[in-house]
């Protein structure tokens, strides 16, 4: 059922050199379907909206562009990215090459059908994510000056949140609290006030940075942690009772979804961490669901961080929109299975 509130898309990134095979195991067509074959098991579902290997950043960005006026109306807005790690999570939120130390792979078989397979490295698929052209949109759309923009950066590792744009305090762990005049805050997170789409970059940049310190020193790599970046909109213009108006809007790279190898052995640390991923995505897509099916009496936002953070964003009066992000190639079939399950889970009303 088409909802206004929740929107649900998928988007398939081309096969890349670095899947090193050529099987694909995932089809669609126009009426926006999916289908992933896993052997003798298959899913079919359908979404909102499916985005081809070969759609645009553009394209993409366009699909989340009501949300922003949303926003500027003073409704709080959320874009979620999920999927396994590698399925273009951060591409879609951040743009090609956004993390450092991490080269654009060659593109070389772009369409999952099988009827192209030429090697190319497709120029229109690079480019800014959602984020930076969401920050663009917003700043030549409010010339006016009439809206103020708060904006911070904020990591959460193993149930720990961790402020990105805060140097010295970066490795300190902040507290998420709540009163009746901020509603839900967190203690002592640096928010900037940015008046223009550059400051925004450069806060962008400097959040990037401390993420790569923090994946070195302690080994919090951003695949296992989930980026949030926010941004509170106000607005001078105060309603009938004197009170500004404000909104967040904001933007969830999650943590890769995929389950742990039981095959493989793996430290005690890597699988406390991925038990502590796989409990918060599932109270995330819990949250979600109760959203959806219009069962607002017991939503489980405390049991995890990154819902309880969001709290504000995910109930009445907000627009939420879950991008999950999968391969095309065979290999990963079972893991795209499981994201799109994800998926599924949350639309069904
Ligand atoms: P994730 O954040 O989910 O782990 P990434 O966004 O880092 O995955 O994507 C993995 C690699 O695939 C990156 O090098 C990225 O540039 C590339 N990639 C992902 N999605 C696309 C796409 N739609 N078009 C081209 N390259 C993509
Ligand atoms: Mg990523």
């Amino acid at each position: 059922m088409e909802s206004e509130h929740l929107k649900v898309a998928v988007r398939i990134r081309p096969l890349l050199n670095i899947d090193n095979t050529r099987d694909v195991a995932v089809y669609t067509n126009e009426q926006n379907e999916v289908k992933v074959l896993d052997g003798e098991h298959y899913l079919t579902s359908n979404y909102d909206k499916v985005f081809q290997p070969e759609s645009s950043q553009e394209q993409v960005f366009r699909f989340i562009e009501p949300a922003l006026i949303k926003t500027l109306k003073g409704f709080n807005c959320t874009v979620f990215a999920y999927g396994q790690t590698g399925s273009g999570k951060t591409h879609t939120m951040f743009g090609g090459n956004w993390e450092e130390n991490n080269p654009a792979p060659q593109v070389y078989y772009k369409d999952p059908q099988g009827r192209k397979s030429e090697i190319s490295i497709l120029k229109s698929l690079q480019g800014p994510g959602i984020i930076p052209n969401s920050i663009t949109k917003l700043f030549a759309d409010t010339e006016t000056k009439q809206f103020t923009f708060y904006c911070s950066f904020i990591q959460i590792y193993n149930e720990h949140l961790y402020d990105l744009l805060h140097d010295a305090r970066r490795d300190k762990s902040l507290r998420i609290r709540e009163n009746k005049i901020y509603g839900i805050f967190v203690e002592g997170l640096a928010e900037f006030v940015t008046e223009s789409a550059e400051d925004c970059f450069l806060l962008l940049a400097k959040g990037d940075k401390n993420r790569a310190v923090r994946q070195t020193r302690f080994n919090h790599h951003s695949s296992r942690s989930h980026t949030i970046f926010q941004m509170l909109v106000e607005t001078d213009k105060a309603n009938k009772r004197g009170v500004l108006k404000k909104a967040k809007l904001n933007f969830c790279d999650l943590a890769g979804s995929e389950k742990y190898d039981k095959e493989n052995s793996m430290a005690m640390e890597h699988i406390k961490e991925l038990k502590e991923i796989n409990k918060s995505l599932s109270v995330l897509g819990k949250v979600i669901h109760a959203l959806g099916s219009g069962n607002n009496s017991h939503i489980p936002y405390r049991d995890s961080k990154l819902t309880r953070l969001l709290q504000d964003s995910l109930g009445v009066n907000t627009r939420t929109i879950l991008i999950a992000t999968i391969s095309p190639a065979a290999v990963y079939a079972e893991e795209t299975i499981s994201t799109l399950k994800f998926a599924d889970r949350a639309k069904q009303i």
